[in-house]
């Protein structure tokens, strides 16, 4: 463990557009607390999430199960935990993410695998901090293990502390700057292939699902070929809702769901309640001729709400 201030910010991603459409899911299957890179507790989270309405909640902090415990515990029969997690690959130059669902959190292969990756997220760190320093910020792995609360430091962690040393004005502007796709704090190269995570979900008896296709920016012959190649090591799902989307992006991706013979997802990738997140449940409507992934597991012998 890196750190354990409770300092928090918020991060800040674009405002969905007005003419979007949106509903309450009482699914969300893809949220993060302050284990990973949310600004809420798992408790915090499940309190909010059952005001919103959400019935089936999936926590999926990256690349650790330390909040589903608690989470549990909090929810005490009134909101049905998913166990989850939001594993970081690469594939092709790209870091891909891919989520698990409803694991058992008893599998050793999982439990190890969580070590390897946050060990893999402290010596990134080391190195994003190297990278910093170089183009003349200080203190910058102290600054993100100040706001890293949980096991698992990331980019967010560094760009609160840039915010907060005013070598940027806005999360985003660090994340433009210093840490986005091809900056300097870019460090990739050490994450899994999309074939390992998936291997590390069915060891673990969960479904493993490509998360939020939309947002890798890819041509649309690129994006089929990473759902081919998703399919190929054989991942089950594809969030084809990750918020609030237009419309036309569900439709394309649901498409490609069942181009791919691939079970729909759907989930708000909440982190916080500010700054553009969607908040728990907040969704795009899944289209009705979906095949959603929770009827794997409730057809199975998952707890029932
Ligand atoms: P990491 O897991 O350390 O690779 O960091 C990836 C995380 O950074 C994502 O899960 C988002 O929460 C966050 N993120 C990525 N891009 C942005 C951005 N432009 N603004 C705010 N947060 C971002
Ligand atoms: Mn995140
Ligand atoms: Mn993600
Ligand atoms: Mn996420």
């Amino acid at each position: 463990m890196l750190s354990t201030n409770k300092i928090r910010t918020q991060t800040s991603l674009k405002k969905p557009s007005a003419t979007t459409m949106m509903s309450f899911m009482c699914y969300d299957l893809h949220t993060h607390t302050t284990c990973s890179d949310g600004s809420l507790s798992p408790s915090q989270l499940v309190e909010l999430s059952v005001t919103q309405g959400v019935k089936h909640l999936a926590v999926t902090d990256h690349d650790t199960v330390a909040g589903i415990v608690e989470a549990e515990q909090c929810a005490s029969g009134r909101i049905n935990i998913i166990p989850g997690i939001e594993f970081s690959t690469l594939w092709k130059g790209i870091n891909v993410h891919v989520i698990g669902l409803n694991l058992n959190l008893g599998s050793k292969v999982l439990q190890q695998a969580v070590q390897q990756q946050n060990a893999i997220r402290e010596q990134r760190a080391l190195i994003i901090d190297q990278r910093l320093q170089k183009l003349g910020i200080e203190g910058a792995l102290m600054g993100a293990q100040k706001f890293s609360t949980g096991d698992s430091i990331g980019r967010p962690h560094f760009a609160r502390y840039l915010v907060e040393a005013n070598y940027v004005k806005n999360i985003n502007q660090a994340f433009d700057k210093y840490l986005g796709a091809g900056k300097a704090g870019d460090v990739k190269h050490q994450w899994p292939s999309i074939d390992t995570a998936v291997e590390w979900i069915h060891s673990a008896r969960g479904l493993a699902v490509l998360a939020h296709p939309q947002r890798y920016k890819l041509t649309q012959t690129k994006l089929k070929s990473l759902i081919q190649y998703f399919v190929e090591a054989k991942g089950i799902g594809i969030e084809v809702v990750s918020g609030i989307q237009e419309p036309y992006v569900t439709k394309q991706l649901n498409d490609y769901a069942h181009q791919f013979n691939l079970l729909a997802s759907c989930g708000s990738d909440f982190h916080s309640t500010e700054n553009g997140w969607q908040l728990p449940g907040k969704l795009s409507s899944l289209p009705s001729a979906s095949r959603p992934i929770w009827e794997r597991w409730e057809q199975s012998n998952t707890p029932t709400m």
